[in-house]
């Protein structure tokens, strides 16, 4: 039994923005089911606070120091499904109505950071693995290591960090090295910290961590290229014997299509066509589209960001609507793709719906309802639509990128193998070349059709394999 603390900034059941918050709600579940000993740290957001904050237990109040300042930390437990979290509450730092996104985040994170690090202290409980996940948990290795080295209790801790995505890095001036970091000027003059002229703590992450991990082999061997390495690439590649890649999984509880109560019909592999006709004529209903169980549904969810491949969609919008298609998409993001996307819901009433925004229970009808999920992602570190599509028997129209090329093998008509379609290239009409394939195989060859379904739907995306993998990484450095 291995002790593990996850050190994230978001995570189900209670805070989403992204799949960071999937892997948190379920990975933990599997190594708990495993044998080991796993908690879970976040901050005290308001959302988190306004739905469970009665249910809490209060732990203790102590202090780090911000700005040349004491600073009061209130720390609280809660035991949900049998997983210990802990959350760190600040309601300066983090009763604020979003999560991210505010001038203040590289000090707000460096708090929560530091309140994490004295939490171990607090609780006289101390982790033999810290597995901390994107930019604003990379400054732990860091510290731990540079500021607790004295202490033998945290010199015992291995860390283990997950990059989820190169592109958000938390770059800062050089000031809050020593005001919020307390650390001194040589980590940055020897270059350990330091990008750009300031301070990167994503950079950090990289070279203190004993472990470093990402979401996708595929995505693990991109970021050491020029393209993909979002200027980290030489950092990346001098850790590589430490850097590897592991496929996320999904929630397969939350995420079933037999037993999900968020959608119109269940139905399993065997049932699915019959399903999806039930939940594509209540979606049609509930979203004003035209009522017809025949007709293929292209779905679409997600982050309306340049990284999804939206503009792709966007470019070819005029020949997918020509198709004989509903196309629904649900998201929000960019105000140009958003604003691109009304207008065609406007001009193609019954035809085009589009929800702006973010909503749980509609994007479990779209994955129900819809034939084909879109995805043809520019980047894409490992992906967890196409894997819930996969599950729900939308098959997923993937651009070969990072995880997208792990986890969708595109139906070959040779060999009759596959789960989706996919296209190489970053380019539209390649895009509308498998769409149209897509379309082709959807009405006339029916039997091809069911058995590409089937294949998707039996697909393994639990975290069975991948959580086994973060073991063996967790044995390494422990010496299990
Ligand atoms: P990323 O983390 O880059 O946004 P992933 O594919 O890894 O992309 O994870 C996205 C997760 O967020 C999926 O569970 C997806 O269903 C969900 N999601 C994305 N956008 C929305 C939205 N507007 N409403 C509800 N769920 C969403």
């Amino acid at each position: 039994m291995t002790k593990i603390l996850m050190v994230a900034t978001e995570g189900l059941p209670f805070i989403k923005t992204g799949g960071l918050a999937d892997v948190i709600g379920s990975l933990p579940k599997e190594l708990l089911a495993k044998g080991h000993d796993v908690r879970i740290v976040l901050p005290l957001y308001k959302k988190i606070a306004a739905k469970w904050h009665d249910k809490f237990t209060f732990e203790k109040t102590y202090y780090v120091n911000i700005n040349y300042e004491e600073t009061q930390v209130n720390l609280y437990s809660y035991v949900y499904e049998e997983l210990t979290y802990y959350f760190i509450e600040h309601q300066g730092y983090f009763e604020r109505e979003a999560l991210y996104g505010y001038e203040d985040d590289g000090e707000r994170f460096a708090y929560f950071q530091k309140a994490v690090l004295e939490m171990l202290n607090q609780l006289d409980f101390f982790p033999e693995i810290m597995h901390c996940h994107d930019w604003h948990t990379g400054m732990i290795a860091c510290m731990c290591k540079e500021n607790f080295n004295h202490d033998w209790r945290y010199r015992g801790i291995k860390h283990v960090y997950t990059i989820h995505n190169l592109a958000f890095q938390g770059n800062f001036g050089p000031a809050m090295l020593d005001s919020c970091l307390g650390l001194g000027s040589y980590v940055f003059d020897n270059g350990n910290v330091r990008f750009d002229g300031g301070i990167s703590f994503m950079k950090t992450a990289i070279v203190y961590s004993d472990k470093i991990t990402t979401v996708s082999p595929n995505y693990a061997e991109e970021i050491k290229t020029t393209q993909y390495g979002e200027r980290l690439e030489s950092v990346l590649r001098f850790r590589e014997a430490d850097l590897c890649g592991v496929v996320n999984g999904i929630d397969e509880e939350m995420w079933n299509p037999a037993k999900d109560p968020l959608i119109a019909k269940n139905y399993n592999a065997r049932t699915f066509r019959s399903g999806k006709k039930a939940n594509k004529v209540a979606l049609q209903e509930k979203l004003g589209l035209d009522v017809d169980e025949n007709v293929m549904m292209l779905g679409l969810v997600s982050r309306l960001t340049w990284q999804k491949g939206i503009y792709l969609i966007i470019e070819q919008l005029f020949n997918i609507i020509n198709q004989p298609i509903q196309l629904v998409v649900l998201g929000s993001g960019e105000a140009g793709l958003e604003e691109k996307l009304r207008e065609a819901e406007a001009n193609n009433k019954g035809k085009v719906a589009f929800y702006c925004g973010y909503n749980e229970a509609l994007a479990h009808e779209i994955y129900a309802a819809s034939d084909l999920f879109l995805m043809p992602s520019l980047f894409e570190p490992c992906g967890l639509s196409q894997m819930i599509s996969m599950r729900y028997g939308s098959l997923p129209l993937v651009r070969e990128t990072g995880g997208l090329k792990d986890t969708v093998p595109a139906y070959n008509p040779a060999t009759g193998e596959g789960v989706g379609f996919s296209f190489t290239n970053y380019n539209s009409n390649d895009m509308m070349h498998v769409l149209w394939e897509a379309i082709d195989l959807y009405y006339n060859d029916k039997n091809t059709w069911k058995t590409i379904v089937r294949a998707a739907m039996a697909k393994d995306v639990s975290w069975r394999t991948s959580a086994e993998l973060y073991i063996g990484i967790y044995n390494e450095l422990t010496g299990e």
